[in-house]
């Protein structure tokens, strides 16, 4: 008896010593059937938190345990298997995670193993899943309050350079970068930020008011007073499918409020007798290659929709995030060498929102965004606002915010061609 407990204790001790085994690639494809593919795993590791995400191709089942001697939070998803590019063994200097560990540790079960030292109040992990969206299970480590910002007292940036990974991850893969990433060309260097203060403000013309739902009895009359009849306008609602963008405090994810924002922006310029074309109508990746796109791939696909449809300009639509949930606000961008026209569209678009949403400026700015970079016509990428921030998620994810933020588009839109 004591023999085979000491056999059974060596067992159980090697799998809590030696947990991460892959299993061998004989008949690969009768093992994964009818599995959940986990095919990506994200990390953000900022001063507040370390986010992990870890993606599967259909909703998930998790089981979680925490074991000691070395702490570890670990999460089983089950009946999965995992992607070679998803598996994992990564170091950090966090203080909140110490390494990261993802493989498959059974046929059937795929285990995240976190090293960490943080209390239960100081980790949260959850799933997400509705509809056709993916399986999605989000653990984070750090200080998870909404009012975590002691350290720190300002944003430095735009958020979307937030949503990538950290640059403590050599081995991560570009495609698992933002659409709106820089292209990998350039440097990391934030672009530079404008104080409000010199944001050049322009007030809105009368034509904002053909926008109103009566207008739309005004017949041939408002014909003549909008400025918006036969021009070409593609709409780029950010992310998509395998890409949520970033994911707000209570698991709103951008890629659902830019693809409504779009869908309603296009209702209204449409009534204006504007040709709308929208990069995306559903939650899918734009290129044909859908997830398997590479990052260029995918952002390419989207300038292609607009140069090819010759359109006279670009909106992309994105939400903000940072890991300081106080940061706020809504910023126009357009591209660094863009042209004035880039830059003019790019301020009105922005403050068409902001006296919509009533959000704070947060200015309009230069950027490297790989989509106004190579749009042919004068583009801008608006971040509506910060879903990272509890208040401006939950503006956000409303029928009233998804309303207003495209109105505010559309009276930008207005302005600029009028
Ligand atoms: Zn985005």
């Amino acid at each position: 008896m004591k023999h085979n407990y000491l056999l059974l204790l060596a067992a159980c001790l090697c799998c809590l010593l030696f947990p991460l085994h892959t299993v061998s690639a004989d008949a690969f494809d009768d093992r994964v059937h009818g599995l959940t593919e986990v095919t990506n795993v994200r990390v953000s590791d900022t001063e507040d938190k370390v986010r992990i995400v870890v993606d599967a191709d259909t909703p998930v089942k998790i089981k979680k345990m925490v074991l000691s001697s070395p702490d570890r939070v670990v999460v089983d998803i089950q009946n999965a298997w995992l992607a070679k590019k998803a598996k994992k063994d990564m170091n950090f200097t966090s203080p909140f995670v110490s390494r990261l560990q993802v493989a498959q540790f059974d046929p059937k079960t795929v285990r995240v193993v976190v090293h960490t030292k943080v209390g239960s109040h100081n980790y949260n992990v959850f799933t997400l899943a509705e509809g056709s969206v993916p399986g999605r299970v989000v653990l984070d480590f750090g200080n998870l309050g909404p009012d975590t910002s002691g350290a720190r007292i300002d944003f430095p940036g735009s958020g979307e350079k937030e949503e990538p990974v950290s640059a403590k991850q050599p081995e991560q893969e570009q495609a698992d970068a933002p659409l709106e990433k820089e292209e990998p060309s350039k440097d990391s260097k934030k672009p530079e930020r404008k104080p409000d203060a010199n944001a050049v403000r322009i007030s809105k013309t009368p034509s904002g008011a053909v926008f109103q739902p009566s207008g739309k009895e005004g017949g041939g009359e408002l014909d003549e007073l909008t400025s918006l009849k036969g021009r070409k306008i593609v709409l780029d609602p950010g992310h998509g499918g395998n890409d949520s963008g970033a994911i707000g405090p209570t698991g709103v994810m951008e890629k659902t409020v830019t693809l409504q924002v779009a869908l309603e922006l296009k209702r209204l310029l449409t009534e204006e007798g504007a040709i709308v074309c929208m990069t995306r109508t559903k939650d899918t990746e734009v290129s044909p290659r859908r997830s398997k796109a590479s990052d260029v791939e995918e952002l390419q696909a989207r300038c292609d929709v607009a140069n090819t449809e010759k359109a006279d300009i670009f909106i992309s639509i994105h939400m903000d995030s940072f890991s300081n949930t106080e940061a706020k606000g809504t910023t126009g961008y357009y591209f660094k060498s863009g042209s004035a026209k880039s830059r003019m569209l790019a301020d009105r678009v922005r403050q068409g929102v902001i006296d919509q949403l009533g959000t704070t400026s947060r200015g309009t700015q230069t950027c490297a965004f790989y989509v106004v970079h190579h749009t042919d016509m004068p583009a801008t990428l608006v971040e509506l606002a910060f879903i990272s921030n509890p208040g401006e998620e939950r503006l956000m994810n409303s029928k009233v915010g998804v309303m207003k933020a495209a109105q505010g588009i559309a009276d930008g839109i207005a302005d600029y061609f009028g």
